[in-house]
């Protein structure tokens, strides 16, 4: 999820309030109405939540967390166990060549 700086939109928009985070929020419960973030900026005119930095490490953590979910995934641990069966398979197949 991607953090957009508030922009009001239409006659009824809150305007932008410098003492506040920049972020847009949407409200949840009131569809797709957004508003500006109510916590007070700390970093360059954002909250901590908020800041491009913090998101971009949360987009990573999150990554890792779906890599690490797709590690486990009964699809890749049969892969992976196939891949094993073929290694073991190929040796086995070797060995009999040179018992011969
Ligand atoms: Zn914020």
């Amino acid at each position: 999820m991607s953090i957009y700086e508030y922009v009001p939109h239409g006659l009824h928009a809150a305007k932008v309030k410098p003492e506040r985070c920049k972020a847009s929020v949407h409200e949840p419960g009131r569809g797709i109405f957004i508003h500006q973030c109510q916590r007070k900026p700390t970093r360059d005119g954002w909250c901590n939540q908020h800041h491009p930095d913090t998101a971009a490490k949360r987009r990573v953590e999150s990554q890792k967390r779906w890599d690490a979910k797709q590690e486990r995934s009964p699809h890749r641990i049969i892969a992976r166990l196939q891949g094993r069966i073929k290694e073991i398979e190929a040796e086995l197949a070797s060995r009999k060549e040179t018992e011969r």
